[in-house]
């Protein structure tokens, strides 16, 4: 049985508005959000490594008239069981760390807050979900027709929507239009600048006065040397001013405009040769999930996420990851039923150092692949995964292998996962 679904931008921006307040909560530990996923709270758990360092993590979401609704909105339908919508909204996030509870770092930045909001349209659909009664995993079906586990019948609405992913991306003021902009006004004010001082100055000496023997000549001087000098001096100083700016930690990435341009008119190019509902924003919300996982994860034995050679965690004292709007696009492959996407991600990261916290840039190089006749699931999770060889389902968040017949588990038939990652 399908469903209609009415999809609009306002129950968006309503969801999108509860889930950051149920987030706010959830950082002073009163609960976990209501309305996430099972792979949701699995990330949000990670995160946990703040309080293995006795750290507190508050956080405070602004807005303004201009950003009351969600502004973005990128749709996804999958093989027509789930509809997912990225919604995107902008706010003013303060972030505030305490350390032994003694404040230690406090940023206040306009975010883009991503948040994919999915939906069930068919109730036959593949997928498993929590039981809102016993938290028990289980199949969709099973819950609506009574949880296996406690009896308990539920109805769509008390399922779906969920929030099965979200991030933020630092934003940059003004973004490209603001780096065009300065550009051009630092170009043509120095260039009016040392015209009007090259004009003045040979003014007094006299030399543009006709009973000069040269003035022609001066006066051409003073046109090329002030319009033409003067551009590329500002351009100098204007290049000098960004590397200043990025230097002291406001923007970065600026001059990777064209890198990230590149990826996000790519990517879905090439993706979409074999995955038509491929979405960009989409896509980045897992990278981002994946990454999270990867330097939050302790311990990468059992990690269904990663599936490379053997390794340690390197970055086990970062504390919290903030992502700058841009990714690059290194490399992308396929090999026989698999692609391979190779991508840089900015970020801003905050470390714990001797009972500090330190805030550093740190560029992230990661592999990630996926089977290409998997198609988008929405219902997916790791939490219950199904065995290809003997049909069996199981928790990949804690077995590698199949519990059942000893078949290892490769999500990458599924879903993206991770095949190297490190700093770049
Ligand atoms: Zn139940
Ligand atoms: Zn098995």
């Amino acid at each position: 049985m399908n469903i209609n679904l009415q999809y609009d931008n306002e129950k968006n921006t309503e969801i999108v508005d509860t889930f950051v307040k149920q987030y706010v909560k959830w950082h002073k530990r009163e609960k976990y959000p209501a309305m996430t996923s099972i792979d949701v709270d699995n990330v949000l758990d990670l995160q946990r490594r703040l309080e293995k360092y006795n750290i507190r993590k508050e956080m405070e979401f602004a807005s303004d008239k201009t950003h009351k609704r969600a502004l973005k909105n990128f749709t996804i339908i999958d093989k027509g069981d789930y509809q997912s919508d990225v919604s995107c909204k902008d706010y003013k996030i303060t972030e505030t760390y305490f350390v032994n509870n003694i404040q230690k770092i406090k940023t206040t930045r306009w975010q883009n807050f991503y948040v994919t909001i999915t939906r069930l349209i068919n109730h036959n659909a593949k997928g498993v979900a929590e039981c809102p009664n016993c938290g028990a995993v289980s199949e969709v079906t099973d819950l609506l027709n009574g949880c296996k586990n406690c009896g308990t019948r539920f109805i769509v609405e008390d399922l779906y929507p969920i929030i099965t992913n979200f991030y933020t991306i630092n934003t940059i003021a003004g973004g490209e239009d603001f780096v065009k902009k300065t550009q051009y006004a630092a170009m043509a004010g120095n260039s009016l600048f040392l015209t009007t001082f090259m004009f003045l100055l040979n003014g007094l000496l006299g030399t543009l006065s006709p009973s000069h023997e040269d003035f022609l000549f001066y006066w051409v001087e003073c046109f090329m040397v002030g319009i033409v000098g003067g551009s590329v001096c500002g351009l100098l100083l204007w290049i000098t001013g960004m590397i200043l700016y990025q230097l002291f930690g406001s923007v970065r990435g600026v001059f990777l405009f064209s890198s990230n341009v590149k990826a996000k008119s790519n990517l879905p190019k090439l993706m979409r040769q074999f995955d038509r509902n491929f979405s960009y924003e989409y896509f980045l919300g897992k990278i981002y999930n994946l990454m999270k996982l990867m330097i939050f994860s302790d311990d990468y034995t059992n990690l269904a996420v990663y599936d490379g050679r053997p390794m340690q965690n390197q970055f086990k004292d970062i504390i919290d990851v903030n992502y700058d709007s841009t990714v690059k696009l290194n490399s992308f492959n396929i090999k026989g039923a698999y692609c391979y996407v190779d991508i840089t991600v900015y970020t801003k990261v905050l470390k714990f150092n001797c009972g500090n916290i330190v805030k550093e840039n740190e560029d992230f190089r990661m592999v990630v692949c996926k089977n290409i006749y998997a198609t988008t699931n929405a219902g997916f999770s790791v939490k219950k995964v199904s065995c290809k060889s003997c049909g069996g389902s199981f928790d990949a968040t804690r077995e590698h292998n199949c519990p059942y017949c000893g078949t290892p588990y490769h999500l990458g038939n599924d879903d993206w996962v991770v095949i190297d990652f490190r700093k770049e």
